[in-house]
């Protein structure tokens, strides 16, 4: 029976900075017997993963973080233990590529029209031609001196009304969680208490999540301070939500918490990971 989980990782396949074998070593170093690569709208890392999963005698579970707008408000939604060839799934994940691409050259035109060029190629050049993210403009705009670190420059820069903020459309909730459930794996909400949602508001996206097939709540996240974890715990108690685990680890510059260091779930609350059929192996 595994203990350490970690259900929650990306990879320089989206805005992670390690690729995907230097990303499974390091968590099997860390300990770490069970993780999950759940990259941006992409599932391009699960084969690489999961040869390095062999290699280091660790369990890899193949996910996808999938960006969904709910109620014009972006949330993201974990999905584990896919089938990463399942059509609808893979369909979905390609429209919402598409509009990332079309997305980083529009952030471009607006950086641009606030006097800074080239924003759309420098962030490119950090997504090293696979998938772009406001996190790959982040780093350009440290590279260039536009702000100290990520964070000041989503604070200056990328988040509502500021210059280079683009709104859109991400896929529905129903919809992502439709293509999850028929790509044979398990929605899971990430990172509840980073949405600054209000307790009524959260209740309502987790009544929703459950009446199309969700099934997780991520109770213990990297960005979760103890007591974001205490109130998830109780709501996915009070939903009857699984409870899920992960780092949201994206390489050692910039982390939430190093790989191997999460604390554990409650230990009253069901697991996401009860009925797998490893948990029993
Ligand atoms: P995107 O999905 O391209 O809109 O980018 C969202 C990503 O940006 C998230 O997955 C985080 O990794 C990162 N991010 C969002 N907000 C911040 C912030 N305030 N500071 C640093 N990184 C952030
Ligand atoms: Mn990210
Ligand atoms: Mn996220
Ligand atoms: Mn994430």
């Amino acid at each position: 029976m595994f203990t350490h989980y970690d259900l929650h990782t990306h990879s320089r396949q989206s805005d992670g900075t390690l690729t995907p074998t230097a990303l499974v070593e390091r968590a099997a170093a860390a300990g770490v017997e069970v993780l999950a690569l759940t990259d941006h709208d992409t599932l391009s890392g699960i084969d690489e993963a999961r040869s390095a999963a062999r290699a280091a005698g660790i369990r890899l579970i193949p996910g996808v973080e999938i960006s969904v707008t709910w109620n014009r408000q972006t949330i993201h939604v974990v999905a584990l233990n896919v089938d990463p060839a399942a059509p609808e799934l893979r369909a979905g994940l390609e429209r919402l590529q598409e509009f990332r691409v079309w997305r980083a050259e529009e952030i471009g035109r607006q950086l641009a029209k606030a006097g800074i060029e080239g924003a759309t190629e420098g962030a490119r050049r950090h997504a090293q031609g696979v998938l772009i993210s406001r996190t790959h403009f982040a780093r350009y705009l440290v590279e260039i001196g536009r702000a100290k670190d990520l964070r000041a420059v989503f604070k200056k820069f990328l988040i509502r009304n500021k210059p280079g903020h683009v709104s859109g459309q991400w896929a529905g909730l129903e919809e992502a969680v439709g293509w999850i459930r028929a790509a044979g794996g398990q929605a899971v909400i990430a990172h509840p208490a980073r949405y600054r949602l209000t307790g009524s508001k959260l209740r309502r996206l987790i009544a929703e999540f459950r009446d199309c097939g969700g099934e997780g709540l991520e109770v213990v996240s990297g960005s979760h301070s103890q007591q974001d974890m205490h109130n998830m715990a109780s709501l996915a108690r009070q939903c009857g939500l699984l409870a899920s685990r992960g780092s949201d680890y994206h390489g050692p510059e910039n982390a939430w918490i190093e790989l191997g260091r999460l604390p554990a779930l409650p230990a009253d609350l069901t697991p996401v990971w009860q009925a797998w059929p490893q948990h029993a192996a």
